[in-house]
């Protein structure tokens, strides 16, 4: 896949969502939708989500893969 082309040392933790819009044209549904962590257990799929929004971009991954959903994202959800 080819959708971390930023630089991961300039950018902030608000460019997870913007490298996920920025890839989006390869895996429209998923990445515009969902995005996990490779180091939490859980997909988030809520922008105002502070946890989701606090991975930083290179740990940042389009998808749920085989995760359960953020506590957070699902009371924001709701
Ligand atoms: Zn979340």
């Amino acid at each position: 896949m080819r959708f971390l082309h930023v630089d991961p040392v300039s950018i902030a933790r608000e460019a997870c969502i913007d490298a996920l819009t920025g890839f989006a044209d390869a895996s429209r549904e998923l990445a515009s939708s969902e995005w996990h962590s490779v180091l939490s257990a859980v997909y988030h799929n809520a922008r105002a989500c502070t946890e989701g929004n606090n991975i930083e971009p290179w740990n940042c991954r389009p998808g749920r893969v085989d995760r359960r959903m953020c506590g957070r994202c699902a009371e924001l959800g709701r």
